[in-house]
């Protein structure tokens, strides 16, 4: 039996920051985490996210402006690259609406005057980077202040730093293999968490579980709107000679309304490439055989989008399928807040999408809420209330 003042379970990018701004603090804290480091079977693994400055419906400017620099401060603290400066291309449809905003709602969220983004109409996109082929049925905004984020060195940076300074200094752990099977509220200030090895105790407790937040949350009689999806991400080859849509020859990062893209780095060569419509998962069930069928089909209409869009790509491919999994809400909101009946039970969940690059705030906001501190930031876009007309 162990107290610690705060719990956290889950340590993937969100449970792993919430640990780093608790025990920078000096605050005792225990993160659990199911698997062994390193792991495949959450969302935050992987080799490259992206982060911009274009603003969804629900984030705030104040929010994203405070992730960029804290991921400054922390690639200063840990020494090593953890980001590379890259360009974000999102591509607006200007005759139909698709996706949550639309490309003047994009612009006037994100205080454009402030941040000054390039406007680049859809046909001159291929001036601007040669081999994309966009139609003028479109335009673009373009960030030049982008970041490509190194997910495993961050998480190894992040566990290390913790573990072997901060847990050090301030008390604290990081138990891996450790599956939590229960989280029960005693009273307002004191929660029993029981794993499969052991019974620990805290005053709160903060859940970052992922994909298995729901599994897992049952067990608190709430269900939410979390839908868990099977993510394939495609490595393709890039033909050209000059190698066009690399890293190296600044092609950006691209949003498009039915898919995303990133410029080759990670397998030099190969382009990221991978379409949005991704298939449900039921983590529950063993065979998922159908989701294969409906992802293979997918996959063929998908290799003609490419081919109109990026003439030098190889559409023989993919040469590489790496596998993730991806948890959203019904409107792709981030959920963070208390539970309904337990105030020192905190939930963070649904990040899957766009939830890496805002992380360093994430965590610091559902820190101070398992520490009864006012965030600093509005709650009420991610609030579990939203959702009340549509369950
Ligand atoms: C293919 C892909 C591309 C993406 N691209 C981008 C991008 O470009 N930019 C961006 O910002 N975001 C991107 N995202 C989203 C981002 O990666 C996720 O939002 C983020 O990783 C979610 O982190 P998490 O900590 O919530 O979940 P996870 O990383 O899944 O962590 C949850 C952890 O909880 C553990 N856990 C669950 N239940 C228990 C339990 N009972 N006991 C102990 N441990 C438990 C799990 O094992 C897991 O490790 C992408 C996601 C995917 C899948």
């Amino acid at each position: 039996m162990d107290v610690a003042r705060v719990s956290i379970v889950g340590g993937g990018i969100i449970g792993l920051w919430t640990m780093y701004n608790l025990t920078k603090q000096g605050i005792k804290t225990t993160l659990f985490e199911q698997f062994p480091y390193p792991h495949s079977r959450g969302s935050s693994h992987g080799q490259s996210r992206f982060g911009h400055h274009f603003i969804g419906d629900r984030e705030d400017v104040r929010m994203i402006a405070k992730a960029f620099e804290m991921w400054d401060q922390f690639q200063a603290e840990c020494g090593v690259e953890i980001a590379k400066k890259v360009g974000v291309l999102k591509v607006f449809d200007m005759h139909e609406k698709k996706g949550s905003i639309d490309f003047h709602e994009c612009l006037e969220r994100t205080e454009h005057d402030t941040l000054a983004f390039d406007i680049i109409p859809g046909e001159e996109i291929q001036d601007h980077f040669p081999g994309l082929e966009i139609d003028s049925k479109h335009k673009a905004l373009y960030d030049k202040n982008g970041i490509m984020l190194k997910p495993e060195i961050i998480l190894e940076a992040l566990r290390v730093l913790c573990l072997w300074k901060l847990c050090k200094e301030n008390g604290g752990q990081i138990l891996e293999d450790e599956e939590v099977l229960s989280v029960t509220p005693i009273d307002d200030n004191k929660v029993e968490i029981k794993t499969n090895k052991s019974t620990y105790f805290s005053r709160s407790a903060v859940l970052a579980c992922g994909a298995y937040t729901n599994k897992f949350l049952r067990g608190l009689g709430l269900e939410l709107p979390l839908t868990v999806m099977k993510a394939n991400v495609y490595y393709w080859r890039d033909k050209s000679q000059s190698m066009c849509y690399s890293l190296a020859n600044n092609f950006p990062a691209i949003i498009y309304p039915t898919y995303y893209s990133a410029p080759s780095y990670e397998y030099p060569g190969l382009m990221k490439l991978c379409h949005n419509a991704i298939v449900s998962l039921d983590l529950e069930k063993e065979n998922q055989s159908n989701t294969d069928a409906i992802e293979d089909k997918r996959l063929e209409e998908f290799k003609t989008e490419i081919s109109e869009h990026f003439c030098d790509i190889d559409v023989d491919g993919p040469e590489i399928t790496e596998r993730c999994m991806f948890t959203r809400t019904p409107d792709w909101g981030f959920i963070i807040d208390y539970h309904p009946k337990h105030r020192n039970i905190i939930i963070g969940a649904g990040f899957s999408g766009h939830g890496f690059y805002p992380s360093p705030v994430v965590g610091k906001i559902l820190g101070q809420m398992s520490l009864s501190q006012e965030p600093a930031y509005s709650l009420e876009p991610f609030s579990i209330r939203r959702f009340d007309k549509s369950t």
